[in-house]
C-alpha cells in the first residue's frame, strides 16, 4: 500500500479528487501545486494511516517510516536544505487535515526541526538572530503543549516574568538574547515538570508531531465537533508535513487569509485580512486585529491595505484568486504567507458562507458561466435556508446601540449575557436564551457557542475562530467588538460609554450590522425576492414533489403562499376552537349530556368555522386545501379553573357539581391513545357533521358569489380500521350533497384519511377503498410505531441521541428504516387498490430535508410543512431529483 503522497515544484501525486484519502488540506495542496501555484513542497500521510493506527492499537503500518524518509528526502532536494543540518536546516510544519474541514479542532506544529544546533543554521540563513530564537521558542512552546502535554500557562508565566524583569510590555520588545535565555528556561521547566527532556533530535520531533496529530483526531473537542457536524469517526485525519515559509522575518513578510468572495453577503469582492511580520496562526487566533487586503472597502481607522503596502504581492494574489475560482468553480477560502516579498499559498478550500452568501454566489456564478443551474441549486444546502427565512431586527424598532463590532454572521438574537461556555450550555439546557460574550473564542468554547443564540467577541477579525464557526453554525455573531471591555472575574463588560452590562442582562446582537443593543428588539420577516427568487425558480423547475403547508388560519395561509406553498396539506381545525370567543361554546358542546345540548352549542360554532374556511380558501386562491376534522382528545378543551367552570355551568343551566363530575368522567389516563380522532367523530357524529357543513358552505359560497374554483379535501384522522372511515365517509357525503343541493352549485370534494397508526399502514389497501387520498401523519405514526410519547420523550430522548442509541430524534427526522417502511408500505398498498390515490405527508418531517428526500423516493405526491420551512422543502425536493 502507498501511504505518503508528495507535492512540490509543479508536480503532485495527489489531486483535489482525493479528499477522502488525503484530507481536504492535503488534496488541495496537491491540486494547487499541480496547477502551478506557489506552494511550499511537502507530503501528505493519508487518512488510511490514521484508520490503521486506531485499528492496530496506535501502531503505524509497516513501511510508513520508509515512505516518510524518502519523501522527506525529496523535499530536502527540492528546497536545497537538509532536515537537522546544522548549516542549512530544513524546517517543517506538521498539520492535520480531515476530509471535512474542522477549523481549529486539531493540532498544528510549526518550525519543527529546530534545536540548539540547527538554530545556528537559521541564524546564518536569515541573518536574523532574534527571528531565529523567537521561532525556536515558539516551537518549544507549541511542541511541549501539543505533543508532550505540558501546561501552556507554566511557560507563558516564565515569559511574563521575563518581560517584567526587563521592564517591557510587548513580546516584540524582547531581544535575541532574551529569547535564547527563554528557550533554556522553557526546557528546564519542561524537564522539571514532566521528568522528560525536550527532544533535540529532529526525527524524534517529527514522529512525535505526527503521533500528536493522529492522536488529536480523538481529542474531546474534535469528538464534539464531529458529533455536531455528523462526521464519522472512521474517516480519520491526514497529516501534512510541509517545508516552512516565514511571514515573520521582517516587514517584507506577512501572512493572511482571504475569501475569493465576501462570505457574509456573497458579494463578488476579494475579501481578506493580513498581518505584516506575523506567523499564520496569529491571524486565525484573532490575537492581533488584522489589516484589510484590498482598499475598496477600507474604513476610516483601518490599518493600511495590502494593496498599498505590498502592491506586487497583492497583484499576484488577485491573479491567484481568479485562477482558483475558474479552477474550482466555487468560492475559496485561502491562506497565504509572504516571505521576504515572495508569495506562497498554504491552503485553499471551498469557503464556508452564510445562506445569503451561498445563494448570491450560486446565482452570480451561474450568470458568470462558471456553473450551470443544476450545480447552483446543489450549492445551497436546504437546512442552511433556515437562517435566511428567520426574522431580522425590525428596522423601525427603537434600539439602544451600546457598541459596534464586525458583522461576522448575520441574523438577530437576544438573550442573557453569559461569559463562559460551560455556563452557556447549562443555561441553555434550562431553556434560557443566552448570548455568549468572550474576549475571543477558541475551539474549547464550541459547546457554549452551540448552546448560545448568538456570540459576541471583543477581539478578532471576520476570519477569527468565532466568526468562522458561527457562520458554519448559522448563528448570529458580532466579532472584534473593540468597544466593549470584558471582565471575566467580575462577570461583566463595559460598553462604549463605560456603562456596565452584567451577567444575566439582556442584549440583542445584529449579526448583519455588527450592532450590540441593550435589551430585546422586535424582529421582522425576511425578504424573498432577488437572488433568492431566482434560485427558487430553478428549484421549482427541477423538483417533482409538490410542497404544501400546514396552516390553520388566513394569516398563516398567506405566509405559506408567499413562501411558495402549493396548497395546504393540513388545516388543524381544533386550533380554531381555542380562540377566546369560542372556547366557551366548544366546552358547552363537550360537556352537554344530550344530543340537543350539543347541537345547540354546535350551532354557535358553525358560523365561526365557516368564516375561518372562507378566509383560508380565499387566501389560497384555488389551491388545494386539506381540512382535518376534529382530532385531539376532548380533555384538552376542558375547563380547569374554578371561575371557568362556574360561568360555564351558568350558561348551560346545570349545577357546578354536575359539571365537575362530567369533567372528571372525561379524564383519560392515556389521552393520546384515547377518545380522539375519528373515535370522536363516530361517538359524536354531530361534531363532524357541523364541520363538514361549514367546509362545504364556505366552498359553495365562494364558488357561487366570488367565482372561485375549490376542491376541498376533507380528512378524517386516526383511522385504524376501514369501517371507521366507511361510516364517517357516508355521513360526510350525505352532508356535502345536502349543502351542494341547497346552494345549487357544482363543487367537487375529496374525502380521505390520515395514515398515522401502524394498523392503518398495514391495511392501507383496505383503507384505500374508502379514501381518495392519504396523508401520512408521521408525528403520530412515529409515536405509535416506537411506543414513544410525543409529549414525554423530551425527558429522555436527547440522551438517546447524545449517546448514539439513535442517530437522530425520530420526531425531527423520519426514521427511514422503521417508520419509513410503514410509509412505503402504505403508499404501495394504497396505490394497489386505487392507482390514482393522492399521497402526502403532513407530520413535522415534511420540512426536514432528509425526510423530504425520502418522501420523493417513495413516490409521494407532496410534503406539507410549516410555512417557514416551505422553501427548505422545495429546495430539498429539487436536491432529491438532482
Ligand atoms: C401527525 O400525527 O403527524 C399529524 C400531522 O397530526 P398531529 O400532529 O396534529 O397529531
Ligand atoms: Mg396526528
Amino acid at each position: 500500500a502507498k501511504y505518503v503522497y508528495f507535492f512540490g515544484d509543479g508536480k503532485a501525486e495527489g489531486s483535489a479528487e482525493m479528499k477522502n484519502l488525503l484530507g481536504g488540506k492535503g488534496a488541495n495542496l496537491a491540486e494547487m501545486t499541480a496547477i502551478g501555484l506557489p506552494v511550499p513542497a511537502g507530503f501528505t500521510i493519508s487518512t488510511e494511516v490514521c484508520t490503521e493506527f486506531y485499528k492496530n492499537d496506535r501502531q503505524y503500518p509497516a513501511g510508513l517510516t520508509h515512505e516518510v524518509a524518502s519523501n522527506l528526502k525529496m523535499v530536502e532536494d527540492l528546497m536545497g536544505k537538509k532536515f537537522g543540518d546544522p548549516a542549512n536546516p530544513l524546517l517543517v510544519s506538521v498539520r492535520s487535515g480531515a476530509r471535512a474541514s474542522m477549523p481549529g479542532m486539531m493540532d498544528t506544529i510549526l518550525n519543527l526541526g529546530l534545536n540548539d544546533t540547527t538554530v545556528q543554521g537559521i541564524i546564518a540563513q536569515s541573518g536574523d538572530e532574534r527571528f531565529a530564537y523567537d521561532a525556536y521558542r515558539r516551537f518549544v512552546q507549541m511542541y511541549s503543549d501539543v505533543v508532550m502535554g505540558m501546561d501552556k500557562e507554566a511557560l507563558e508565566h516564565i515569559l511574563e516574568h521575563k518581560k517584567e524583569d526587563r521592564g517591557v510590555r510587548l513580546d516584540t520588545d524582547l531581544t535575541a538574547e532574551d529569547w535564547k535565555e527563554l528557550v533554556g528556561k522553557f526546557k528546564t521547566k519542561i524537564r522539571e515538570t514532566l521528568g522528560q527532556e525536550f527532544p533535540e533530535d529532529p526525527q524524534e520531533q517529527l514522529w512525535g508531531a505526527i503521533g500528536a496529530v493522529f492522536g488529536s483526531w480523538m481529542n474531546a473537542r474534535a469528538i464534539t465537533y464531529r458529533r455536531l457536524n455528523n462526521i464519522p469517526a472512521d474517516w480519520g485525519t491526514a497529516v501534512n508535513v510541509q517545508s516552512m515559509v516565514f511571514g515573520n522575518m521582517g516587514n517584507d513578510c506577512a501572512t493572511g487569509v482571504a475569501f475569493t468572495r465576501d462570505p457574509s453577503t456573497g458579494e463578488n469582492y476579494f475579501y481578506g485580512e493580513y498581518l505584516v511580520n506575523a506567523q499564520g496562526e496569529d491571524v486565525v487566533a484573532g490575537i492581533r486585529t488584522p489589516q484589510p487586503i484590498n482598499k475598496a472597502k477600507k474604513k476610516d481607522g483601518d490599518l493600511p491595505a495590502m494593496e498599498d503596502v505590498m502592491p506586487d504581492c497583492y497583484q499576484q494574489l488577485v491573479n491567484i484568486r481568479s485562477i482558483l475560482e475558474k479552477h474550482y468553480k466555487d468560492m475559496q477560502d485561502i491562506e497565504f504567507t509572504i516571505e521576504k516579498g515572495k508569495l506562497y499559498m498554504l491552503q485553499t478550500r471551498n469557503g464556508k458562507r452564510t445562506a445569503k452568501a451561498a445563494i448570491k454566489i450560486a446565482v452570480d456564478m451561474e450568470k458568470e458561466g462558471l456553473i450551470d443551474e443544476r450545480t447552483a441549486v446543489l450549492r445551497v444546502a436546504p437546512s442552511q435556508l433556515d437562517q435566511l427565512l428567520h426574522p431580522s431586527l425590525d428596522p423601525k424598532a427603537e434600539k439602544k446601540v451600546i457598541a459596534k463590532g464586525l458583522p461576522a454572521s448575520p441574523g438577530a438574537a437576544s438573550g442573557e449575557v453569559i461569559f463562559n461556555a460551560d455556563e452557556a450550555e447549562a443555561a441553555a439546557k434550562l431553556g434560557l436564551k443566552v448570548i455568549l460574550v468572550r474576549v475571543e473564542t477558541s475551539p474549547e468554547d464550541i459547546h457554549g457557542m452551540h448552546a448560545a443564540q448568538g456570540i459576541l467577541t471583543a477581539r478578532g477579525g471576520m476570519t477569527s475562530h468565532a466568526a468562522v464557526v458561527a457562520r458554519g453554525m448559522g448563528k448570529c455573531c458580532v466579532a472584534g467588538c473593540g468597544d466593549i471591555k470584558v471582565n471575566y472575574a467580575a462577570n461583566q463588560f463595559t460598553d462604549r460609554n463605560g456603562n456596565i452590562v452584567k451577567k444575566g442582562d439582556i442584549i440583542t446582537l445584529d449579526g448583519s450590522t455588527g450592532e450590540v443593543i441593550l435589551g430585546m428588539v422586535p424582529t421582522v420577516s425576511p425578504e424573498l425576492t432577488g437572488d433568492f427568487g431566482t434560485l427558487m425558480e430553478w428549484v421549482d423547475r427541477f423538483r417533482r414533489l409538490k410542497v404544501r403547508a400546514n396552516a390553520d388560519n388566513p394569516h398563516d395561509s398567506k405566509v405559506a403562499r408567499e413562501f411558495g406553498a402549493q396548497g395546504i396539506g393540513l388545516c388543524r381545525t381544533e386550533h380554531m376552537f381555542f380562540e377566546a370567543d369560542r372556547i366557551a361554546a366548544v366546552r358547552e358542546m363537550i360537556l352537554s349530556e344530550d344530543l340537543e345540548g350539543r347541537q345547540r352549542a354546535l350551532a354557535k360554532i358553525l358560523p365561526m368555522q365557516k368564516g375561518d374556511f372562507v378566509g383560508i380558501f380565499r387566501e389560497m386562491k384555488g389551491l388545494p386545501v386539506t381540512i382535518r376534522l376534529l382530532d385531539p382528545p376532548l380533555h384538552e378543551f376542558l375547563p380547569q379553573e374554578e371561575k371557568d367552570i362556574e360561568s360555564l355551568a351558568k350558561t348551560m343551566g346545570v349545577s357546578i357539581q354536575a359539571l365537575k363530575s362530567k369533567v372528571e368522567f372525561l379524564h383519560e389516563f392515556n389521552p393520546m391513545l384515547g377518545h380522539r380522532g375519528c373515535r370522536l367523530g363516530l361517538t359524536f357524529p354531530e361534531i363532524y357533521d357541523m364541520q363538514v357543513q361549514a367546509i362545504m358552505e364556505a366552498a359553495c359560497e365562494l364558488v357561487k358569489d366570488e367565482g372561485f374554483t375549490i376542491v376541498p379535501e376533507i380528512m378524517i384522522p386516526l383511522v385504524a380500521v376501514v369501517d371507521e372511515l366507511k361510516r364517517l365517509r357516508e355521513n360526510a357525503i350525505r352532508i356535502c350533497e345536502d349543502v351542494i343541493a341547497r346552494y345549487g352549485v357544482k363543487v367537487d370534494y375529496l374525502i380521505g384519511t390520515m395514515i398515522e397508526l401502524p394498523r392503518a399502514a398495514l391495511t392501507a389497501d383496505e383503507i384505500a377503498t374508502e379514501a381518495e387520498f392519504f396523508s401520512f401523519g408521521t408525528n403520530d405514526l412515529t409515536q405509535t410505531t416506537f411506543g414513544l410519547s410525543r409529549d414525554d420523550a423530551g425527558k429522555f430522548l436527547p440522551f438517546y441521541v447524545e449517546t448514539g442509541l439513535l442517530e437522530e430524534d425520530p420526531f425531527v427526522s423520519l426514521d427511514q428504516n422503521g417508520v419509513g417502511l410503514l410509509v412505503k408500505m402504505g403508499c404501495e398498498k394504497g396505490r394497489s387498490t386505487r392507482p390514482e390515490i393522492k399521497l402526502g405527508i403532513c407530520g413535522e418531517h415534511g420540512g426536514d430535508p432528509a425526510s423530504v428526500i425520502f418522501c420523493h423516493k417513495v413516490g409521494l405526491d407532496y410534503v406539507s410543512c410549516s410555512p417557514f420551512r416551505v422553501p427548505i422543502a422545495r429546495l430539498a425536493a429539487a436536491h432529491a431529483v438532482l
